[in-house]
């Protein structure tokens, strides 16, 4: 086949946890409306959310977008259709998952020897994608779905382990080295594995990121710049930036709401919508803790006091298995909506009678609020959650803490219980009248116009977005021409 001509050819894989495929569907989309061929490997149960939306833009829009199957491993004991982190209830299963993630390998090098792509972009967690990507002897690509500033950090920590010095307690904040914002952190907001494997998964990590061709990362430059250079110039890693990327879906209503997978978009979600229209301007405020975060209901009764003793109109996301105070939601009636399981968060994020949004700092959610310009509550749990939150109030300054300094993984319900006071203090302070809530309100209105425009025509996510295909071409090209001289 004549090389010069042949269209570029990108392979996306996403770990399989809606944090990780949402961004990675969207990151796929803007592939495809650039013009290149786009393939998009899920398993059978995650590709059902995403079907209606890979067929809008091959359809309707003829971007070059196809989905490839694999079949998620059978007998691995985990829960019936547990393809998807969400259904993962306890350790013992997010261990089982990890074990059933890694028996893809065989069946993806099986894909990628069949339809010989010229990239791969895969998750950071998908650590054997290196391998395939080594052995076909093309470039990988990272995705971690986190900000700039937590990829330095992390690796930061990693190198000089600050939190290892005897001088400090779980509690006592130590300050990161070397770093371009004065960051304080404790030894209690790092991850702790209890288990064996996943400190090896992140080990592999490590090794697997080492050799990758670069990074694509869900931000914009604007945002976060000292960081993006940061990553470049002291730790030599290649980044693109393509972000805020749930922005390609902001043509239509309907794309948003699916964007949330096709559970968002249900009359739950649109009866929400319409009593947000009936409410004032920024007066609203939205909790949700992503896809994955579970509380207990001694914590939820805390959350739920401390909402109504701050006379907040609100919208709280809370998961089905998830346990409110007796009582509440008919207390509050006319005062507030509790969504039960899904909701279409963009679409919450982006109406006008929000105010403020109380979040766990996942990445997405963080980026979301960014782009919808809110300022935000922070409440981290796991992950690099409390990194995001650091970037978040002591970077960005659009947000202000609950105050939880622990580190516990998601599926653990029981944590340190964040009373009451502290989560109406830090609803207050941002929601209020004060001088501080109103500058953080126009900072994060600026910062939401700065991400809108990252990704227009000419501006920096995009150029950087025509960067990558541009030198992703090349590298093939030069690739077919010495395989043919060879
Ligand atoms: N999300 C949503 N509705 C929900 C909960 C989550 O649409 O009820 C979306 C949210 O918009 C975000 C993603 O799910 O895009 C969650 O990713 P994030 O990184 O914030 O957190 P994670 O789920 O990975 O903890």
């Amino acid at each position: 086949m004549g090389s010069e001509t042949r269209q570029l050819h990108v392979f996306l894989f996403p770990f399989m946890a809606h944090g990780h495929m949402l961004p990675m569907v969207d990151i796929a989309k803007l592939f495809a409306a650039r013009g290149v061929r786009t393939t998009l490997v899920l398993t059978p149960r995650n590709a059902s959310l995403f079907e209606k939306s890979v067929e809008r833009a091959n359809k309707a829009r003829g971007h070059p977008l196809e989905l490839r199957l694999i079949r998620f491993p059978s007998g691995t004991g985990l829960p019936d259709g547990g393809e998807n982190l969400d259904h993962v209830t306890n350790s013992a299963q997010t261990v089982r998952f990890v074990s059933a993630v890694r028996m893809l390998e065989e069946p993806f090098d099986e894909l990628v020897e069949a339809a010989r792509p010229d990239c791969i972009i895969s998750d950071m967690f998908l650590t054997w994608t290196a391998k395939v990507a080594e052995k076909h002897g093309i470039p990988r690509l990272v995705f971690y779905g986190s900000s700039y500033f937590s990829v330095c950090l992390h690796d930061v920590i990693m190198r000089f382990h600050p939190e290892k010095s005897a001088e400090y307690s779980e509690t006592e904040p130590f300050l990161v080295p070397d770093f371009p914002d004065p960051i304080e952190l404790t030894k209690s907001q790092l991850p702790v594995f209890s288990n064996p494997m996943l400190t090896a998964l992140m080990a592999d990590a490590a090794e697997a990121d080492s050799k990758a061709y670069g990074i694509v990362q869900n931000s914009f430059y604007e945002l976060e710049p000292a960081y993006a250079d940061y990553l470049r110039e002291k730790l030599g890693k290649r980044a693109w930036s393509v972000g805020p990327v749930a922005l390609c879906n902001s043509e239509s209503t309907e794309e948003m709401a699916e964007r949330e997978t096709t559970n968002g978009w249900d009359d739950e979600g649109k009866e929400v919508l319409r009593w947000l229209d009936s409410q004032k301007p920024s007066s609203v405020l939205y909790l949700c803790f992503g896809s994955i975060c579970k509380f207990s209901p001694a914590q939820h009764a805390e959350t739920a006091a401390a909402i109504e003793s701050s006379g907040c109109r609100f919208i709280w996301v809370k998961k089905k298995s998830e346990v409110l105070p007796e009582g509440f939601e008919e207390r509050n009636r006319g005062k507030g909506m509790v969504l039960n399981g899904w909701a279409p968060q963009i679409l919450i994020l982006n109406h006008p009678a929000i105010g403020a949004f109380v979040t766990h700092c996942g990445w997405n959610s963080t980026l979301e609020a960014i782009t919808a310009g809110l300022p935000m509550i922070t409440w981290p749990v796991f992950a690099e959650q409390f990194f995001n939150e650091k970037l978040v109030t002591k970077v960005l300054k659009i947000g202000v803490g609950v105050g939880n300094i622990s580190w516990v993984s998601w599926e653990v319900e029981e944590r340190p219980i964040i009373k009451r006071e502290a989560i109406e203090e830090a609803v207050r302070s941002v929601m209020g009248e004060g001088e501080e809530a109103k500058r953080m309100r126009e900072k994060a209105r600026e910062l939401g116009e700065m991400a809108k425009m990252a990704v227009q025509k000419g501006q920096s996510s995009y150029r950087d977005l025509s960067c990558l295909i541009e030198e992703l071409a090349m590298h093939s090209a030069q690739k077919t021409t010495t395989d043919l001289l060879t």
